[in-house]
C-alpha cells in the first residue's frame, strides 16, 4: 500500500481545495468520496456575504453564529477570486448582491440587518427605488428598495468543479470512489471503507459534509449535523443582463444569470429526502413556487422556459464552520463549512490543509474548533 500523508474523505469543494493545498506543499494526498449527494455538484454558484434572510428566519438560534462569521465570508470571496485568477476563469463576477424589499416593513428589516452587518465590517447600502432603477431596471414595479452588498457575486460551479479537479489530478492527487465506514485512530489513522478497502494515512481530513457526524461518533464526538434537501431550477438562455445576485428580504429565493444567459433560480426551497445514499426527489410545489416568485420579482424572465430542475443535499451544523481536530485525536481534522458552504469551501479547504500540515492558518480557527461541541 502506497504511503498516504493526507487522506481526504469527501471530494466536494472543501475536500478538493484541501487536497490541492496539501499537494502543493508536497504531501501525498488521496481523496475518497462516496459520490453521493455532494452539495458541491448541486449548488447554485452564489457567492454570499450578507446574512441570508432565509437563514435568519429558519434558524434564528443559529443567526448569531452566522453574524459572528461575517468577516470570514469576505475572506472567502477573496479566496475564490485568487483561485479564479490562477485556475479559472470560473465565470466569476462580483457585481454585488441585492436583497429586495416589497414593503416598508421589509425595508425596516433590511435596515436593522445592515446595521448589524456594518458592525462586522461589511460595506452595505440601502437603496430606494430610484437608486435601484439606475442599477437594476429589470425589477418588478412592486419592489420598494433593496440592500446592496457589493462584495457578493456568482460563479459557474460546473466550470469551477471541473477545473479544480483537473488541478488536483495534475498535482498527483489520487481519487477513489468508496464510502468510509469507520475511522480508527492510532499512531497513523486507519480508515475502513464499505468495499472492505483499508487506508492508512498520517493525517485524515474529514470533508464529508453530512457524512462527518457518523464518522466521528466512534471517536466520541457528537455533532448536530443535519442533511437538508434543497431544490434548484435553471432556465433557457435569456437576452437580458442580470449582473447581480438577487435575494429577497422575506421570501426564499436566489436568482442569478450565468454567462450563457441562463437564469439559475433556487435559494432554499425544499426537496424530499430519500436518505443520505439517494439523491433527494424534486417536489412540484417547490419548482412552481420558486419560479413563480422569480417571475414576480423579475418580470422580464417570466417567459423563459425552465429546462432543468434538480435537488441536492445541503449540510447544516450550527451556522458556523467547523475547522479543527477531533478532540483527543489530533490527526483527524474536520472541515465542514458554515452556511453558504460553497462560498466558504475553498477557504475552509485550504485552512484544513494548513491544520493537517501543522502550518499556521491565515484565519483564526479558535472559535471554529470542535470545542464548542465537546464542552
Ligand atoms: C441545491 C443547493 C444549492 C446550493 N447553493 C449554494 C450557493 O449558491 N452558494 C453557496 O455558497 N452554497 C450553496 N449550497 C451549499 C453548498 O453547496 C454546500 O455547503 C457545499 O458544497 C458543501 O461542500 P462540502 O465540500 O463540505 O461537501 P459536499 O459537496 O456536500 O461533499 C461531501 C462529499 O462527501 C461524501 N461523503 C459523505 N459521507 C462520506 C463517507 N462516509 N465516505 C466517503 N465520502 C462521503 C459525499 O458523497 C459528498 O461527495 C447549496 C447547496 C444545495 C444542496
Amino acid at each position: 500500500m502506497a504511503k498516504i500523508d493526507i487522506l481526504v474523505i469527501g471530494g466536494g469543494i472543501v475536500g478538493l481545495t484541501a487536497a490541492i493545498a496539501a499537494a502543493r506543499e508536497g504531501a501525498r494526498v488521496t481523496v475518497i468520496d462516496a459520490a453521493i449527494n455532494a452539495g458541491s455538484t448541486a449548488n447554485a454558484g452564489s457567492l454570499h456575504v450578507q446574512m441570508q434572510s432565509r437563514f435568519i428566519r429558519l434558524y434564528p438560534e443559529q443567526a448569531p453564529n452566522v453574524e459572528a462569521s461575517l468577516p470570514l465570508y469576505l475572506e472567502a470571496v477573496k479566496e475564490w477570486e485568487r483561485l479564479d485568477a490562477e485556475l479559472g476563469p470560473f465565470e466569476l463576477v462580483r457585481k454585488g448582491g441585492l436583497m429586495l424589499a416589497e414593503s416598508q416593513e421589509q425595508m425596516a428589516f433590511l435596515e436593522k440587518k445592515a446595521a448589524r452587518e456594518r458592525q462586522r465590517g461589511l460595506t452595505v447600502e440601502l437603496l430606494d427605488r430610484p437608486a435601484l432603477d439606475r442599477l437594476a431596471p429589470w425589477l418588478g414595479a412592486q419592489i420598494v428598495g433593496a440592500e446592496l452588498c457589493r462584495d457578493e457575486g456568482k460563479l459557474n460551479p460546473l466550470v469551477a468543479n471541473v477545473k479544480l479537479r483537473q488541478r488536483a489530478v495534475a498535482l498527483g492527487v489520487e481519487f477513489g470512489i468508496d464510502r468510509a465506514v469507520e475511522l480508527v485512530s492510532r499512531s497513523a489513522v486507519t480508515v475502513l471503507c464499505a468495499s472492505g478497502a483499508r487506508y492508512v494515512a498520517d493525517r485524515v481530513i474529514l470533508a464529508a459534509a453530512w457524512g462527518v457526524g457518523e464518522l466521528v461518533k466512534g471517536l466520541g464526538l457528537h455533532l448536530p449535523v443535519n442533511a437538508e434537501p434543497l431544490h434548484m431550477n435553471i432556465t433557457e438562455a435569456g437576452a437580458g443582463q442580470i449582473n447581480h445576485l438577487v435575494q429577497h428580504a422575506e421570501r426564499t429565493i436566489t436568482l442569478k444569470q450565468f454567462g450563457s444567459g441562463q437564469i439559475v433560480i433556487g435559494g432554499g426551497w425544499a426537496a424530499q429526502s430519500r436518505g443520505n445514499v439517494q439523491v433527494p426527489a424534486v417536489l412540484a410545489d417547490s419548482m412552481l413556487g420558486n419560479v413563480a416568485l422569480a417571475a414576480r420579482l423579475v418580470p422580464a424572465i417570466g417567459h423563459l422556459r425552465v429546462i432543468r430542475t434538480w435537488a441536492g443535499m445541503n449540510t447544516t451544523l450550527d451556522g458556523m464552520s467547523l475547522l479543527g481536530a477531533v478532540p483527543g485525536v489530533e490527526r483527524v481534522i474536520m472541515a465542514i463549512p458554515g452556511d453558504a458552504g460553497y462560498t466558504l469551501g475553498p477557504l475552509c479547504g485550504r485552512t484544513a490543509a494548513c491544520l493537517a500540515l501543522a502550518h499556521t492558518p491565515s484565519i483564526d480557527v479558535e472559535r471554529l474548533s470542535a470545542r464548542r461541541f465537546s464542552a
